[in-house]
């Protein structure tokens, strides 16, 4: 018996579109999914914990690790920066795990042209309209910010078709079900 490909898979999908809950039901079906933690310089959201949803960090110290080489990607998005260190891949795949990177579409651009072998998907909401209440209904987000996350998400939306994958969340289930399948399906061959 061969041991199992080692992949990593990029997940993309605008503000509100589900991922993250796509995510935590992925990881309950197949326990070694293992997402990135980030580097952010946004304001950590309730019930965010540094060094588990995102390192959280002041802009002064991202630039620094930028200009030492420290990301495999980062991108500006709205007024932050995000970006994925490569020391969180190679400790994610040192521990054997399947590395999913859930990221916005140019950070997704530059993983495929580093790392050619990645697979990527795109999560899209059922609608637009679906997509805005979901952003509104967060309620976690100043009035500017879903603004500007409604204008990102217009323009994320236009990228799907750059992805391996392009799976609609209307009904999770389904969605989580379609995932699975494509990471099983890459991963066991
Ligand atoms: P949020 O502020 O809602 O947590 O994230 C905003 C967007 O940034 C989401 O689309 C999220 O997937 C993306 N994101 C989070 N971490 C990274 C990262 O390391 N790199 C890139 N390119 N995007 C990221």
């Amino acid at each position: 018996m061969g041991e199992a490909k080692r992949k990593i898979f990029v997940i993309s999908g605008p503000s509100g579109c589900g991922k993250n809950t796509v995510y935590d039901e992925l990881k309950k079906r197949i326990p070694d999914v293992q997402q990135t933690v980030s580097a952010t310089t946004r304001e950590k959201r309730e019930g965010e914990t540094d060094g588990i949803d995102y390192y959280f960090i002041p802009k002064e110290e991202f630039l620094k690790k930028i200009e030492k080489g420290e990301f495999v990607e980062y991108v500006r998005y709205g007024n932050n920066y995000y970006g994925t260190l490569k020391s969180e891949i190679k400790r994610l795949a040192d521990e054997g795990k399947t590395v999913i990177l859930i990221i916005e579409v140019n950070g997704a651009a530059n993983i495929k042209r580093l790392l050619p072998d990645a697979v990527s998907v795109f999560i899209t909401p059922p609608s637009f309209d679906e997509l805005t209440k979901r952003i509104v209904g967060r309620g976690t987000n100043s009035a500017e910010d879903i603004k500007k996350r409604i204008e990102i998400a217009k323009e994320e939306m236009r990228f799907k078709d750059m992805y391996d994958y392009c799976v609609v969340n209307d009904r999770l289930e389904d969605c989580v079900d379609r995932i699975s399948k494509i990471i099983k399906g890459a991963t066991e061959k």
